[in-house]
């Protein structure tokens, strides 16, 4: 069993297969880095698994494979049907902003996957595509349809910037509500990646404005789920996720591996341990001992909480860590 330095116990891996994205979002990579990690430094699939199967062999039941955008690597539904046969009852999700989604939806779908997150933060064109720098809203709608049909299941992630999306979190309520699909509002994490000009919506300012429609009702975190859950009368749930709260790092259940081979303890700080050297030569002994060593030094909890953190911006690219 992983247990980390503050007894949390880690039964959830995020894989970032990719850092290239075919979106610029403002909030993200709205330019494209002036350095790519080159194509031969990134792990196969083959050295991805094997640090996964020490994750599995150790009680990980949870793997969501994220970007950059998942879908511009190629073979991902073998990557998935890899961890689907190594054992029974892992929960593969992908989080994904759908543009690629509609050929492949089905397949995705055979290889073992059984959730999507979906990143939608408009459903006005002009307004998608002043966030992604692309025009992307048909491609998205169409991905999402095609998911649902196929019977996968859907939650949509959308982060709500002030004067840009921030009018229209009633309508994206309601569009998944009617969809049967769970929506999750993210408060934008400033970066120094992200566009300077941009400002998100704190939790509280989001859950005001659908106040201003429904009656809510506070549900709480589900599980070790960093969303705060909010019931609707006729019973839809939505979710917050709102790392500017100070106890949102306390059942952190989670680390992430890059698609270079660095573990992540925590998605704000720069602090990371390779495992590519390890995974590279089949050394299973060598990439547990990484894992641990990270696990002692995760950090107790992120520094969105110190409100505004203006001085101190995390140096984290969300296209590098997969959010
Ligand atoms: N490309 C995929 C997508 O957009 O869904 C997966 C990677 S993306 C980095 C994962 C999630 O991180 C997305 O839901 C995105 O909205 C969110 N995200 C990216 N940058 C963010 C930021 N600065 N603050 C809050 N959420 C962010
Ligand atoms: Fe790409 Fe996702 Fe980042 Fe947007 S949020 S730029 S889609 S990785």
């Amino acid at each position: 069993m992983l247990i980390d330095g503050f007894g949390r116990r880690i039964n959830y891996i995020r894989v970032s297969v990719t850092e290239r994205c075919n979106f610029r979002c403002q909030y993200c990579m709205p330019e494209k880095p002036f350095f790519w990690v080159p194509k031969e430094n990134l792990l196969t699939f083959e050295e991805l698994f094997l640090f996964l199967k020490v994750g599995i062999d150790e009680g990980v039941d949870k793997i969501r494979i994220t970007g950059g955008e998942p879908l511009l690597r190629a073979d991902l539904d073998k990557f998935i049907r890899m961890i689907n046969d190594y054992k029974d009852g892992i929960d593969i999700a992908i989080t994904t902003n759908a543009y690629l989604l509609k050929g492949i939806a089905n397949k995705l779908k055979d290889a073992g996957l059984k959730r999507l997150n979906i990143s939608l933060d408009s459903l006005k064109p002009e307004i998608a595509q002043q966030i992604a720098q692309k025009d992307v809203l048909k491609n998205v709608l169409e991905g999402i349809e095609e998911a649902l049909k196929v019977g996968l299941k859907v939650k949509i992630n959308s982060v709500p910037l002030k004067g840009i999306n921030s009018n229209e979190i009633i309508e994206l309520l309601e569009y998944c509500k009617d969809k049967k699909m769970q929506i999750r509002f993210i408060e934008y994490m400033e970066n120094i990646h992200a566009n300077k000009n941009i400002k998100g919506l704190y939790g509280k300012e989001i859950v005001d404005e659908i106040r201003k429609k429904y009656h809510l009702k506070k549900i709480g975190r589900e599980g070790n789920s960093p969303a705060f859950l909010y019931e609707l009368e006729d019973g839809y749930r939505f979710g917050i996720i709102d790392p500017h709260k100070h106890d949102f790092c306390e059942s952190c259940n989670r680390i992430r591996l890059t698609a270079e081979g660095n573990i992540i303890p925590c998605l704000y700080f720069d602090e990371a341990m390779s495992i590519a050297q390890a995974v590279k030569k089949g050394d299973v002994e060598a990439a547990s001992e990484v894992l641990r060593e990270v696990l002692k030094n995760k950090p107790e909890k992120n520094r969105w909480d110190e409100n505004p953190p203006e001085k101190e911006l995390s140096n984290r690219a969300f296209y590098q860590t997969g959010g």
